[in-house]
């Protein structure tokens, strides 16, 4: 019997007769996925409960959208930590390169940074958002926004029914065959990720995996912290220790007027909050001098006090570390900043080695999810298929996104993580509901 879902716009019915997939959300996930679900030959409609798709995706990388990583499919798994094996098969079908050869034929020119980062070469978000949705619609699926789903139910035989509500309180309904779910997750709400995927999926027989914030800023005790606010660290080594367990990573932090950020700090706080919320003690300690050990360190202060008899020792210091952090060094070590440096004593340089080396903060809390760039926790990936992305618990049911109990280190990942997984959710959900094979 031929398909032929329905959007009713009360009492007027809308009529959507190529409809198949609905996606729902419009983000790097969903919007991926309707250009695979469409350009699969599958009718698909795209519901965006936002005036217009992508409002997170135009936020991302300051604006100028770190889209993947150039790291093979190896090292870019290690970046998801535990869950990163789910996301193998997604990749292998569509990963970093495919991804830049997309936007590329959409005339979006891409070029690697720092870290094998991948930016867009006119630095805008937006361009991304808008060649995506551009490539949506070309592809033949229809993109409703102003819609937001309320619930979705499972009907034996007869797909999904998914109620909807315009924001000046129309209702609607609509069916489909298959629903693919790309709600995001709980930061940044105002963008339009509020959770509601969460709900979706829990009734349809998920389980979701506790949601925490991540990739988010930490508040250390006491105003050490603020007193540096604005000053940013570079190649510095910084442990994480929760508990007994120690983690470590290098490159670059930020202090704020609450606390601490910056990209390895961002990358440490799934620990810290889980460490946190377990009631566990959390300290993270910065080796401000990694590539030097502490005689190689002992030698270079020497070096630096030699000749220089009658200046203060301020005035060396500011030669090891930056001038805003001059102050408290001398503080924390007890040493005069005033003291000439002839009297600096053994026991002095031995303060300040250990200083350097372990530059420490208790962390009592983090920032909420108005500042998390993703989100812990999500739909449980023992329940999802990752060779197709169907739910387990609901046929022609499809998870995409950061939905899904995933999250990764800054450097392009989640992006590329969203696109792999809704790619894959759309072919899939096309390929279903067509009885036909699609190239997965
Ligand atoms: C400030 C910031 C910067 C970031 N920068 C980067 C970066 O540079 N690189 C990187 O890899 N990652 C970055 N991220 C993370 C990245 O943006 C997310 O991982 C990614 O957007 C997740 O994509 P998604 O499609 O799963 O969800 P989202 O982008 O959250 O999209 C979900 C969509 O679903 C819609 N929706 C929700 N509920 C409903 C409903 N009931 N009905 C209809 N529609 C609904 C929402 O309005 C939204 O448009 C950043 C995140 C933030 C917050």
């Amino acid at each position: 019997m031929p398909f032929s879902p329905q959007v009713h716009d009360n009492p007027r019915p809308v009529n959507f007769s190529q409809t198949r997939v609905a996606v729902v959300g419009g983000g790097p996930a969903g919007l991926m996925a309707a250009i695979q679900s469409a350009g699969s030959g599958a009718g698909t409609l795209l519901l965006e409960k936002m005036p217009r798709c992508g409002l997170k995706l135009r936020l991302t990388g300051k604006g100028r959208c770190n889209l993947t990583n150039t790291a093979g499919i190896e090292d870019f798994l290690a970046h998801f930590g535990e869950q990163g094996p789910f996301l193998r098969n997604a990749f292998h079908r569509f990963f970093n390169d495919d991804l830049r050869k997309l936007l590329e034929d959409l005339r979006v020119q891409t070029v690697v940074e720092r870290g094998g980062r991948v930016f867009p070469v006119d630095d805008s978000a937006s361009s991304i958002a808008d060649a995506l949705i551009r490539h949506a619609t070309q592809s033949g699926a229809v993109i409703a926004c102003n819609i937001r789903v309320k619930r979705i139910r499972a009907v034996p035989d007869s797909g999904f029914f998914l109620d909807m509500e315009k924001p000046d309180g129309r209702l609607y309904s609509c069916r489909a065959e298959a629903v693919i779910l790309a709600t995001g997750g709980l930061s940044y709400p105002g963008t339009g990720s509020s959770g509601d995927g969460y709900g979706f999926a829990g009734s349809l027989g998920h389980s979701i995996v506790p949601l925490k914030p991540a990739l988010v800023p930490l508040v250390t005790e006491g105003k050490r912290a603020r007193r540096l606010q604005g000053l940013s660290l570079k190649n510095v080594k910084m442990t994480l220790r929760v508990g007994n367990r120690e983690r470590t990573w290098l490159g670059e932090m930020l202090f704020t007027h609450f606390g601490l950020s910056g990209p390895i700090v961002l990358s440490a706080s799934r620990y810290a909050v889980e460490g946190l919320d377990s009631g566990k003690t959390v300290t993270l300690s910065f080796d401000l001098k990694p590539a030097l050990d502490d005689r190689k360190l002992d030698a270079r202060i020497l070096r630096e006090l030699s000749g220089h008899g009658r200046q203060q020792w301020k005035n060396l210091l500011k030669k090891l570390i930056p001038l805003r952090l001059v102050p408290l060094c001398c503080e924390e070590t007890h040493i005069d900043e005033t003291k000439p440096c002839h009297q600096v004593t053994a026991e002095d340089r031995k303060a300040l080695r250990h200083w350097l080396k372990h530059f420490s903060f208790q962390i009592v809390g983090h920032r909420g999810w108005d500042e998390a760039i993703v989100t812990s926790g999500g739909v449980r990936l023992s329940e999802v298929t990752p060779n197709t992305l169907e739910s387990k618990t609901s046929a022609g049911l499809y998870v995409a996104g950061e939905l899904l109990d995933l999250q990764a280190d800054t450097g392009g990942y989640n992006l590329q993580a969203a696109f792999s997984t809704g790619w894959l959710a759309g072919r899939a959900a096309a390929e279903k509901t067509s009885g036909k094979t699609v190239d997965l």
